[in-house]
């Protein structure tokens, strides 16, 4: 081993868990970059390719899980036929009130009759 910091890999290539190998590239005398190897099988990766770090690994375990609390919590879906987005849909002091069925309802109420309704609209049907 050449000093510390080695970045452990499992690569994507062999399947091998290997190290990864930086190389300096240059261009004529003059040093233009580093290109990074497998040292297991050799293979070259690009510049935008992913070694299959290891620790990379772990932190998309981490992306996975909170990515599906978020989906729980809002459900976007269906807020496009809510009684609240509707134009039938009128909010008084006491009571929210559905014009087209003429009876109570929550602005949280789904509907078949679901028309898209636009905020102006629901005052001038004000009782
Ligand atoms: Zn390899």
């Amino acid at each position: 081993m050449s000093g510390g910091g080695q970045v452990e890999i499992v690569c994507p290539q062999c399947g091998q868990e290997a190290f990864l190998i930086r190389e300096p590239v240059y261009d004529g005398f003059a040093k233009v970059g580093e290109r990074r190897k497998c040292s297991s099988c050799g293979y070259f990766f690009g510049d935008e390719e992913d070694p299959g770090y290891k620790r990379a690994e772990v932190l998309d375990i981490f992306d996975e899980s909170d990515r599906t609390q978020k989906t729980e919590v809002f459900e976007d879906g269906e807020r496009g036929i809510l009684c609240r987005y509707c134009r039938h849909y009128v909010v008084n002091p006491f009571t929210q009130w559905c014009g087209l069925h003429r009876r109570e309802v929550e602005a949280t109420d789904t509907c078949d009759e679901f028309e898209k309704g636009d905020e102006n609209s629901k005052e001038e049907s004000v009782i």
